[in-house]
């Protein structure tokens, strides 16, 4: 018989497991606190489970582990970028940012991505699976032990490789296990979702009632330009996904956060400034401008300087908060959209 890895199960599964096992329930709160909590892999770790059933759990099962392949620190900041091998020789990278009293980790939900947005690297090289609940989560396990001793992580991030929203079970189960006590055990308003806009599950995870926040990958301020930039805007409007963004915020009483690459000569003249500060006018927000991170792979060069500050200094106090984001781990291409696991 195959082993179950049990990473990969949350409660109810897990109480289930347990009750097939022939063991009461309950027991699968203790356990998830092991595997999620601890991050513990080994089943005679487990000193609050009797001996009986931890012999029971290595017949059967196992806890599975990534596999670290590369580890890279920057030398600009203290950023880390981790290049993890999957149980099926697939990669996906993880990033940790350090900020003040902040300890940051971005985190991945799928192998590749299909959207194809043409600024990012991972992008290009195509989609190629889901991140199961349990690979989404252990990253931040796995990143978790080569803190500093005095470190630990505050803030999670879902930005690395991948559209979370078009593997929305799988997320919404690793987000919950993110929050949940037994799990890691990190508050909603400390995890941010960023998405490229796909309007259903924007209200689906609205109606989730999470409370985490959520950052739209904008870019563009209007639809024509949005579309070339980002081929996933032909199937859904700015207006459509504007709407979507308004009844999150309303559901969950946070304000969204609008993320903005600046390309030069693309999307960063005056006139865009002012129609961005146009189309955000109402929504409950913040907008995160962050300069282009070239990539080998497109032609497209970061704007300099005075046009990022002209740029900033237009939509506020037009936009209710906005900031000129320095990007973390240029030199090991860890930053936005630069992610692409070695492939
Ligand atoms: S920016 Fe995000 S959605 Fe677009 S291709 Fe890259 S990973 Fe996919």
């Amino acid at each position: 018989m195959e082993k179950i890895n049990l990473k990969a199960l949350w409660i109810e599964e897990l109480e289930s497991f347990l009750d097939k096992l022939g063991e009461k329930k309950y027991k699968a709160k203790q356990l998830a606190k092991w595997i999620y909590n601890k991050g513990v892999t080994d089943f005679e770790q487990m000193t609050d489970l009797s001996k009986e059933l931890r012999r029971k759990l290595s017949e059967v099962a196992y806890i599975g582990k990534l596999k670290l392949t590369r580890k890279q620190v920057s030398k600009i900041d203290q950023t880390e970028k981790f290049l993890f091998e999957l149980s099926d020789g697939k990669r996906i990278e993880t990033v940790l940012m350090r900020e003040k009293n902040r300890v940051t980790v971005c985190i991945s939900t799928q192998v590749g991505c299909a959207l194809n947005c043409i600024f990012c690297a991972t992008g290009k090289s195509g989609f190629e699976r889901n991140l199961s609940a349990g690979e989404i989560v252990d990253q931040i396990i796995a990143v978790k032990g080569y803190l500093k001793e005095d470190e630990k992580v505050t803030n999670v991030v879902i930005m690395g490789m991948g559209e979370p929203l078009l593997n929305y079970e799988n997320t919404v189960k690793a987000i919950r296990i993110i929050q949940s006590e037994l799990g890691l055990s990190i508050s909603a308003k400390r995890i941010t979702l960023s998405t490229s806009g796909i309007a259903p599950e924007i209200y689906k995870l609205a109606d989730e009632r999470l409370k985490i926040k959520l950052a739209l990958s904008l870019n563009a301020p209007d639809d024509e330009l949005r579309r070339k930039l980002m081929p996933i805007a032909k199937k859904y409007p700015l207006s459509e996904v504007l709407e979507a963004l308004k009844y999150y915020a309303k559901k969950n009483d946070i304000r969204i956060t609008f993320e903005y690459v600046l390309i030069k000569d693309v999307n960063d003249s005056e006139e865009q400034a002012l129609k961005l500060a146009k189309l955000i006018r109402g929504i409950p927000c913040k907008i995160n401008l962050i300069p282009y991170n070239p990539i080998k792979e497109c032609p497209y060069k970061k704007p300099d300087e005075e046009t990022l500050i002209k740029f900033r200094d237009i939509l506020y106090p037009r936009a209710p908060a906005v900031t000129l984001r320095r990007s973390k781990g240029e030199d090991i291409q860890a930053a936005c959209g630069q992610l692409k696991a070695g492939m």
